[in-house]
Parts: structure tokens; C-alpha cells; sequence
């Protein structure tokens, strides 16, 4: 339920607005807006539905909100999207990022040549796993450790801010240290522990749409982080499992218009794990910024046919450049800019 207030109502009012709303269990969620003030009730259906407070001093209107996920609905923020800021960098509302680097941080050098390929085309963040969800526990698992500090070293050298993977939350405060941006990847995107924790932890969040979630299910998960008070989550669609197997994942395209009708969070597009191959990145990342994605992770390597894993989907970063050129050109067509910094 939304509370919306009378302009100019009091300091005394809102506060009594907020008590009632907390004596039934539920979780006042205040917005202050330049003209009224908005007070979200989030909690048991049936509480909230109780409340009573219609016609309550300062008190303007009720708006019930009737999706399921509540503070990450576009309703909630009566239509204003949110720009989640990262150093400066801005995605989400007219502002479009690229986020590129290599799947995993496999050595010192490849990091560091990424790091600075990436940064002279132009991309605005750089992205890295220490930590690596892999199907056979025979394969790579990442660096762990060491990786967050090559990618601290990355930042220092090219100024670009961190995107990584955090998997378990015994590894929370070292990958706290590092990332300015937390992912939580698709096989985490149900972990409902970790989403509290990272909300709690309240560093901007990317969050992967799980193999076989609906938009539903994302969002409900979105809302996990957003429950507790961190209000900088992006969502990613990064493919979904279908009957197709002519590549690796099905990347589900309108999820990002749908999204949009659904929610203020900033949607971020994943070409390279959905395609799996190189030559399909290029295409499913200009139909994403045409379709008005706010911004792309993408993986990117010095020289693929080394890669530690996800070599065949990782753009070269000789192309890189040209690549993204073209992303900003789909991008403007719908309306967005590619933030230079
Ligand atoms: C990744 O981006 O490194 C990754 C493992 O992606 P996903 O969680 O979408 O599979
Ligand atoms: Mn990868």
C-alpha cells in the first residue's frame, strides 16, 4: 500500500502515519519527493489492507499497489526510474553503460591488458569473476582471493569501477572491498540469504536473472535486496533455457520492454552468456540497446583462444572499439546516451 501525503503535510504527521503502519507488523518505507511525501507500507497483505488510515490528518490518498513485488514496481516510484551512480558513472534512466572484461580473472596480465583495452575504447566498468559458478566442480573455480586483489590493481591503474561476482556470503567482506558493483549471478538469483545480505550491505547490486526464472521471480528477488534499504539493484537478463539448443542460452529479449512496463529498476542485457559465441554478441547487444536496455556486461579478452573459460563468446579486444561504437549508435535510438567519463 501507498500512503501518499498532503503537500506540506507535517514532520507530526508522517511520523503518525509511520507508527500506525508499524504497530501492524508492516515496514514503513518513506519517500520524500519534492512536493509529498510517499509512504510505502510493506508487509502482510491483509495487515496493511486494515490500516484504517484514509482520511487520516496529512494523509491524501491510499494507493494499493497489487503486484506482488512492491518497492521494486514502476508504481511505487510513480513512474521516476531509478540511476543507480557508480563513481560517476550513471545507468538507468536516459544513461546507458557498457560493463565489459573477461569472464574470470585467470592471471595478472590478462586482467591488467583487459583492464586497459577496455578502458581506451570506452567502456564504464569493468568486469571480472573471482569467484566462478561452474557446472563441473572439475573446472576453473577462480582465484579467489587473489583475484579481488588483481582487480583492485585494475582499478587502480585504469580508474574503471569493479563488477564481480560474490557466491557465497563467507566471502562477503573481502568481495565488499573490492567490487563497486556486487553481481549475483544467475544460478544465485533464488539464494535468499546472500540477496539480504548484499542489501543489507548496500553496494549497488547486478542481478542475473536465473535459468529458468520468470520476470516474477526476478523481481521478487530484486525486492529481497530493496527490502532492506539498498535501492541500487539492476536487473540483467542474460538468457533463459528453452527447447533451442542451437545456442547456449535463449536471450529473452522482451524482457526488457516487459520490464520496463514493470518496474523503475535499471535492466541490463547479457549477450555473451546467452549466445555462447562470438559472432551472436554483436547482434543480441545492439537489439538490447535498441530495445531500450539501460546499459550491457560483455566479455571481452586479449586473445579468446587462451581464455581460462568462456573463450569461444568473448568479443577480441581488438574489435572492441568498433564494437562499441555501434552500441552507442543503437542506444541512441532509444534515447539513451553512452556515458563517456
Ligand atoms: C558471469 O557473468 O560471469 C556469469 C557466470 O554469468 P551467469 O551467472 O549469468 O551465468
Ligand atoms: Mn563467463
Amino acid at each position: 500500500m501507498m500512503i501518499v501525503m498532503k503537500e506540506g503535510a507535517t514532520e507530526a504527521q508522517i511520523a503518525a502515519v509511520v507508527k500506525r503502519v508499524e504497530a501492524v507488523g508492516a515496514h514503513a518505507h518513506i519517500s520524500q519527493g519534492e512536493l509529498v511525501t510517499v509512504i510505502g507500507a510493506i508487509g502482510d497483505r491483509e495487515h496493511v489492507a486494515n490500516l484504517g488510515l484514509e482520511g487520516a490528518p496529512g494523509v491524501d490518498h491510499l494507493v494499493p499497489i497489487l503486484k506482488p513485488y512492491k518497492l521494486a514496481s514502476l508504481q511505487y516510484r510513480r513512474d521516476e526510474r531509478t540511476i543507480v551512480e557508480v563513481d560517476g558513472r550513471k545507468i538507468g534512466g536516459d544513461h546507458f553503460a557498457t560493463i565489459a572484461g573477461p569472464c574470470t580473472v585467470e592471471s595478472r596480465e590478462v586482467m591488467l591488458d583487459s583492464a586497459r583495452a577496455v578502458k581506451e575504447a570506452g567502456a564504464q566498468l569493468l568486469r571480472g569473476g573471482a569467484y566462478k559458478p561452474r557446472t563441473s566442480p572439475y573446472s576453473f573455480q577462480g582465484l579467489g582471493e587473489a583475484g579481488l586483489r588483481l582487480l583492485a590493481e585494475a582499478r587502480e591503474e585504469t580508474g574503471l569501477p569493479i563488477v564481480t561476482e560474490l557466491m557465497d556470503v563467507r566471502d562477503l567482506e573481502p568481495v565488499l572491498e573490492v567490487a563497486d558493483v556486487v553481481q549475483l549471478g544467475a544460478r544465485s538469483m533464488q539464494n535468499y540469504t546472500l540477496l539480504t545480505e548484499v542489501g543489507r550491505a548496500g553496494k549497488p547490486v547486478l542481478l542475473k536473472r536465473g535459468l529458468s526464472a520468470t520476470l516474477e521471480e526476478l523481481l521478487m528477488a530484486a525486492e529481497y535486496v530493496l527490502k532492506e534499504g539498498n535501492p541500487n539493484v539492476m536487473l540483467c537478463e542474460r538468457g533463459i533455457r528453452t527447447y533451442e539448443p542451437s545456442y547456449r542460452f535463449t536471450l529473452d529479449l522482451m524482457a526488457v520492454p516487459v520490464l520496463r512496463e514493470l518496474t523503475h529498476l535499471p535492466i541490463v542485457v547479457d549477450p555473451s552468456h546467452a549466445a555462447g559465441r562470438r559472432s551472436l554478441v554483436e547482434p543480441l547487444s545492439l537489439a538490447a540497446a535498441a530495445a531500450g536496455a539501460d546499459g550491457v556486461i560483455v566479455e571481452v579478452h586479449p586473445c579468446p583462444e587462451e581464455a581460462v573459460c568462456d573463450g569461444p563468446q568473448a568479443l577480441r579486444a581488438e574489435q572492441f572499439a568498433e564494437y562499441l561504437r555501434k552500441l552507442e549508435a543503437a542506444a541512441e535510438l532509444a534515447g539513451k546516451q553512452l556515458e563517456v567519463v
